[in-house]
């Protein structure tokens, strides 16, 4: 679908955009009227994060917050990796992004005095979530921008093709090869541009229990890599501790805003086993709810959320989206507790971007969860992550506005592919059950050893781009949680169970160091095989 008509994709001026949820579109709509071109590998609305965000965004708009309160909780649940002045910044930038969000439309829930309604999230320390119909914020938002969107004749929007390829020369992004979605056979077209913006969203389903959309495989981060981009944080994923389960890939989640309005965890045995693990109890930071979730799995106990006391009739009203997915699976939360279990949700880690969303890569920004800019640390704050793409959507528009773009002067040649291949379904289920057993909530060196070595050999023998492109950032994520030897934030090893002070920095990684890294555990494992032999 396009809103303009003619085109010449060889002597191209337009900035392209890949990525159709807020961070893309919200990019878009900021650089009109200037000419821009968006790819989606999804139809707009659909196969995008955004859509399914249920608490919505953090902004400190209520009376008696600030800024630097909620840049502070920011920080205080990054575990020692948060920038602190870009946090402060994206704390800054809210209350105006929000107002932008209202000017396209967005119909964010009020109070009875008029002034925007703010839920309460937790690890924040004031109510500042704002939101629309109770759990309905992602599906507002993106509907009001789509119309935007199809309303700017300056913005074109091709949908239905993946990007699978960043062109380069000279450290500096040329091009963009795309495929049509879901046709492996099909021919790859090549788009010149020198500007390009990542907008593709996050890994979530590179893992077997998930939270996002199909099309998050980390693509985008892999396309970045593979064209030599600094990749920072890889290792930091989050998992959200309530993923309803009801045998639905990916699996519905029941937000954190449930437990905000006081519904509790509790295991077969009806235990709240939440309290003896932390004082906030339900309302810790994510990753140690997830890990007292997990841990009571592993445990062999059911864990539900139980709303029954805390919402009980209010439930569908309050929070319909979950309530249809718990009514889909014949579960009345009303009446009964909800069975849950973590999955992986959002990925702190991203393409490496400075304040202004700018890559290491000349011509290449990245915005919204592919990206990663210091913001979220080691953890995120709850509902920082709508803002953190709101905001530098904004930031990246801006920056591209102050370069004139110079049309490359000849189509940039399509990269060699290895082969051409559907995506095989058994490898890649494998992949993905392999980074949640071995890549997931708890973490140890062997199976982490063991996950590298085996996402390395399917990087290189991949036929499908797909497949291959997958297994580079899982390859990534994999050799940065080998590397990290300590628990901080998101990332828990059991092998290194506390934080380790002298570890407190950033990764800062790329495909080449990944390599390295596999390159050594494989050499590793085959002199141990060989060792038996000669001894
Ligand atoms: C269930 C759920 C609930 C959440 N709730 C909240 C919340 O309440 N508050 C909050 O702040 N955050 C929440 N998050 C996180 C938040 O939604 C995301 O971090 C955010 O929406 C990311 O926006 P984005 O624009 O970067 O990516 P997305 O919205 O995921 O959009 C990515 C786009 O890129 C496209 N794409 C991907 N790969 C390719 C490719 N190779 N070629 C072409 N197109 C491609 C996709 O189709 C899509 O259009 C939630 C996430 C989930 C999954």
């Amino acid at each position: 679908m396009s809103n303009r008509r003619h085109h010449d994709l060889t002597r191209n001026t337009d900035v392209v955009i890949v990525g159709g949820g807020l961070a893309g579109l919200f990019c878009a709509l900021k650089l009109a009227p200037r000419p821009v071109t968006v790819i989606s590998v999804a139809p707009l609305g659909q196969g995008a994060s955004t859509a399914w965000a249920q608490g919505g965004i953090a902004a400190a708009v209520a009376e008696g917050d600030s800024a630097e309160a909620h840049a502070a909780d920011t920080i205080a649940v990054g575990a020692g990796l948060v920038d602190e002045a870009i946090a402060l910044g994206l704390a800054q930038e809210a209350s105006a992004r929000v107002h932008d969000l209202l000017h396209y439309g967005v119909p964010f829930d009020r109070d009875l005095e008029g002034k925007l309604a703010v839920a309460r999230e937790a690890a924040h320390s004031a109510r500042r979530i704002v939101h629309v119909r109770g759990d309905m914020a992602g599906l507002a938002i993106i509907s009001a921008l789509i119309e935007a969107v199809r309303r700017t004749p300056s913005i074109r929007v091709i949908e239905g093709y993946a990007a699978e390829a960043l062109l380069t020369e000279d450290g500096a992004v040329t091009g963009l090869q795309l495929r049509k979605a879901g046709d492996a056979a099909a021919r790859p077209v090549t788009i010149a541009s020198r500007a390009i913006v990542l907008a593709t969203g996050g890994i979530g389903h590179l893992y077997a229990m998930t939270t996002n959309p199909a099309e998050a495989s980390g693509l985008g981060l892999a396309m970045a890599a593979r064209a030599g981009a600094v990749i920072a944080d890889p290792e930091f994923v989050q998992f959200h501790p309530t993923a309803i389960m009801a045998g639905r890939d990916p699996a519905p989640l029941a937000t954190e805003a449930l437990r905000g309005e006081g519904a509790t965890l509790i295991n077969d045995k009806g235990e709240r086993f939440m309290l003896a693990r932390h004082p906030l109890a339900e309302l810790a930071p994510r990753d140690i709810v997830a890990r007292g979730v997990f841990a009571e799995i592993a445990a062999g106990h059911g864990v539900f959320l139980d709303a029954r006391a805390a919402l009980g009739a209010h439930f569908a009203k309050e929070f319909p989206t979950v309530h249809a997915s718990c009514m889909a699976a014949g579960i009345d939360p009303a009446t009964q507790p909800i069975p849950v279990a973590p999955a992986a949700h959002y990925h702190m880690g991203g393409v490496a971007v400075d304040a202004r969303g700018r890559s290491s890569l000349r011509g290449l920004w990245a915005g919204g969860e592919v990206s990663s800019t210091g913001a979220h640390g080691a953890n995120r704050l709850a509902s920082n992550s709508l803002l953190e793409a709101v905001v530098y959507a904004a930031r990246i528009a801006e920056d591209i506005e102050d370069h004139s773009i110079a049309a490359p002067a000849r189509l940039p040649t399509a990269q060699a592919i290895p082969r051409y291949g559907t995506l095989p379904a058994q490898t890649e289920q494998s992949l993905r059950a392999m980074m949640t057993s071995h890549v997931g909530v708890i973490r140890e060196r062997e199976h982490l050893a063991e996950a590298v070595r085996s996402f390395a050999a399917i990087e290189r023998d991949a036929g499908n781009i797909a497949l291959r492109n997958m297994a580079t950032t899982a390859l990534l994520v994999a050799t940065s949680a080998w590397v990290r030897r300590e628990s901080r934030g998101a990332h828990f090893r059991s092998d290194y169970p506390v934080v380790e002070p002298r570890l407190a920095h950033r990764t800062m990684t790329s495909l080449a160091a990944a390599k390295d890294i596999a390159a050594l555990l494989s050499e590793r494992a085959s002199v141990r095989t060989a060792q038996p032999m000669i001894a």
